[in-house]
């Protein structure tokens, strides 16, 4: 899969390959939504093997895999030796055997025939188990522990792709621990997740997320957008009482949307980050022509990643029923320091 067979996620496109030409490859990342995140840790993981590796000029898109390299070729057909693929199924033999090891040519063929787009239950479908409940199990865990463990066949990255790590069992998800945090070589481990809030701390707090969004939200209110501005501008001055307000009025909202409203914040963040770093011109469109002028300066390499490491802590400690004021007033400082420390 090439990132421009992706549609509607050239932002995320744009910071996964601007990491990869700027070496910045985390070891262990999740991408969270649906459902585009399996195609575009796909593209991903080929963007990063690939030998011939595009840039284009202007606005939108800035790279892709030329898609023709034998890397790419690989890729094409799911078939690249580095790359593994673990994900939920039912337990059928010995408790030593990895389901994922037994199934990766039938998940192969799941990818293919949904067009890298499919959910857990349409998985559950094509393995004509739709009443059972399928996990990731401990011998699973084995299995990338192993594989990852080994030597790449082809001298570069070893991959491992976790679809679903929400459906990992416990003792399976305590097993990988160590994995993602140190793993063996040059290793790229991708966690494909629809739903995080499910998943353990100790997974989330190894992992660098990103999250996607659908790549259908509605346009933001203009409330959204003006609340938006304001926050920023008051991370400037950090008036607290106005500041307090503020965060009063993102606390008043419900979980789903306060959760929208900080992924439009990551988007913003995103969108800065692409329009002053790579000279890819994202416009903000908060409707507040000088701030979108001025903002994008405030994100550079040396704050970016930390920035959207906060949003994206944020969003899963909303989703954890965190408190939501002490959540966004931690946020507020976070943000507030990165942003003057640039
Ligand atoms: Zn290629």
């Amino acid at each position: 899969m090439q990132f421009k067979a992706i549609e509607g996620q050239t932002l995320v496109a744009n910071r996964l390959t601007l990491s990869v030409d700027e070496g910045r490859v985390a070891h262990a990342q999740m991408l969270v939504g649906a459902p585009q995140a399996t195609a575009l840790a796909i593209a991903y993981a080929q963007y990063l093997c690939c030998t011939n590796r595009r840039h284009y000029e202007g606005d939108g898109q800035r790279a892709d895999s030329c898609g023709e390299c034998p890397s790419c070729r690989k890729f094409a057909s799911l078939s690249h030796p580095d790359l593994g693929f673990v994900f939920p199924a039912t337990k059928e033999g010995h408790d030593d055997v990895s389901p994922s090891q037994e199934h990766q040519a039938d998940f192969v063929k799941f990818l293919e025939e949904s067009h890298q787009c499919g959910t857990y239950d349409d998985w559950l479908a094509a393995l004509n188990i739709e009443k059972k409940q399928a996990k990731i199990y401990v011998a699973d865990a084995n299995f990338i522990v192993d594989r990852l463990s080994l030597k790449s066949y082809e001298g570069g990255y070893k991959m491992m792709l976790i679809w679903l790590p929400e459906k990992m069992m416990n003792d399976a998800a305590n097993k990988l621990l160590k994995t993602l945090e140190e793993p063996i070589g040059q290793t790229l481990i991708m966690l494909v997740s629809a739903d995080s809030s499910n998943l353990l701390p100790t997974v989330i707090s190894r992992v660098q997320t990103i999250n996607i969004g659908t790549g259908a939200e509605a346009e933001p209110s203009d409330e959204t957008k003006a609340l938006f501005v304001s926050w920023m501008r008051l991370l400037f001055k950090l008036n607290m009482r106005a500041l307090s307000d503020t965060v009063d009025t993102m606390a008043a909202m419900s979980r789903d949307q306060l959760k929208r409203f900080l992924v439009y914040v990551l988007d913003q963040f995103q969108r800065s980050l692409m329009t002053h770093l790579a000279g890819d011109n994202q416009p903000l469109g908060t409707g507040d022509a000088k701030f979108d002028q001025s903002f994008p300066t405030m994100v550079t390499t040396n704050n970016a990643e930390a920035i959207l490491n906060a949003i994206n802590n944020t969003i899963y400690a909303i989703e954890q029923n965190a408190h939501a004021k002490i959540a966004l007033m931690a946020l507020s400082f976070t943000l507030s320091k990165h942003i003057k420390n640039r």
